[in-house]
């Protein structure tokens, strides 16, 4: 068939892959020059299952009012009226009550997707900087312990084996860590980090030159007039999605969620090459080789608008120096990104309720890189 992606992002590209494999011909239109130039430029870049827990919770709800007016909490909504956000927050609000089976279920898929990117990675020779040192999650706040350990029974459940580490355990897991203020963690060593920039740079390449997949720079509009001399479409359109799929009446529940990261060059002897997540700060880390780390983190509900702002940056060097007093931060490159966020968290892998030609993969919110291959190939073998 003779089928369309739009979105040269994680989602597009994996997506493409699978089809190209199976001898489909096919054509990805991004309105940006260059692949993966929107929201899996750069990411926390963790291929993390045991980050799966869906957000849904009163807790979240009353952090994010507590911290309403304080410019650098980790969850900041902003107080500007908009329709979308006020809907989204109600069917977040609905969706709390599916909490565990949606963070089971994203569990399961984050499992399967790790083994489809290092059958990737194998089989198309793919170097994007892949660090097999587990995921390494800490925690400062009793009560965050304990609410960690209800959690991983979930993940225990979906097949993760990740186990409960004291300070002294992490201290050996990471010696970088500055140990102040720790009560405890979470360690796996299946989940792993890579460059997801560099990943679909590097697949992109695969995919037009064995694959003969085609790249064409276009803005999208109307998902009716791109159908011409086209089976099939395929919207991987991040933020974009939901706009596109008014153009044929279908409504996707998909709102930004703005997040920031700092790639520190240079870092240091004295930087961690083992990943962390820090719940309670909503920060994580990855080594990019040798010379980059990157940390990422927190979530803004302000609407379509990228800029870098101070407020939001200084917490992730704050954080770097505080856990690694000795890390070198003279060299700091800042980003934000917007996370295609549905309100229960869950991505969209379906046909379209309207036109039967056209099919859905977006919507991965927090974990895109993450699930992409298994949603990738999951809507493959639907089409
Ligand atoms: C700070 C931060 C940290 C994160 N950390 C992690 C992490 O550690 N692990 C993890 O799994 N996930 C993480 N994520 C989430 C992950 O980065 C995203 O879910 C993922 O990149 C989304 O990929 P995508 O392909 O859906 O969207 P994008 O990468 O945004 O790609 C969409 C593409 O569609 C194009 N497009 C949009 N509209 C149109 C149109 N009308 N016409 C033509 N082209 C169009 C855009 O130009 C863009 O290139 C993080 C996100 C952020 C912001």
């Amino acid at each position: 068939m003779r089928i369309k992606i739009i979105g040269s992002g994680i989602t597009g590209i994996t997506t493409a892959y699978y089809l190209a494999k199976n001898k489909h011909q096919v054509t990805i239109l991004d309105e940006r020059r260059y692949p993966a130039m929107a929201t899996s430029y750069a990411n926390g870049c963790q291929i993390s299952a045991s980050n799966s827990e869906t957000w849904n919770s009163w807790k979240n709800i009353r952090q994010a009012l507590k911290w309403l007016s304080k410019k650098e909490a980790p969850l900041l909504i902003s107080l500007k009226p908009e329709l979308n956000k006020y809907h989204w927050f109600i069917k977040f609000i609905n969706s709390i009550p599916e909490k565990e089976i949606n963070t089971l279920e994203t569990c399961k898929m984050a499992l399967n997707s790790i083994n489809l990117y290092k059958i990737i990675a194998k089989e198309e020779n793919i170097k994007f900087d892949m660090i097999e040192k587990g995921i390494l999650h800490i925690y400062k706040k009793k009560s965050e312990l304990e609410l960690a350990r209800k959690i991983n029974k979930i993940y225990k459940s979906a097949g993760l084996e990740r186990w409960e580490v004291n300070k002294n355990e992490i201290m050996n897991i990471e010696p970088s860590l500055s140990d102040s203020n720790i009560m405890g963690g979470f360690y796996n060593t299946t989940d792993f980090t890579g460059d997801i920039h560099k990943f679909c740079i590097e697949l992109s390449y695969i995919l037009e030159n064995k694959y003969e997949v085609i790249f064409m720079k276009h803005h999208a509009n109307n998902l009716i007039e791109e159908l011409n001399n086209t089976d099939i479409i395929i919207v991987c359109a991040g933020i974009g999605s939901r706009k596109l799929a008014n153009s044929i009446g279908d409504t996707l529940p998909i709102y930004p969620v703005k997040g920031y990261s700092i790639t520190i060059n240079n870092p240091g002897n004295n930087s961690p090459w083992v990943s962390l997540l820090d719940d309670e700060k909503k920060i994580v880390t990855a080594r990019l080789g040798e010379k980059r780390l990157r940390i990422a983190g927190t979530a803004e509900f302000s609407g379509y608008n990228t800029d870098i702002k101070w407020d939001r940056v200084r917490p992730l060097i704050r954080w770097a120096e505080t856990n690694f007093p000795n890390i070198n931060t003279e060299d700091i490159k800042p980003w934000a990104g917007l996370r295609p966020m549905t309100p229960n968290m869950m991505p969209i892998v379906q046909q379209s309720k309207k036109n039967r030609k056209i099919f859905y993969n977006t919507g991965h919110g927090h974990l895109g890189w993450t699930l992409s291959a298994f949603t990738a190939k999951k809507i493959s073998q639907l089409i």
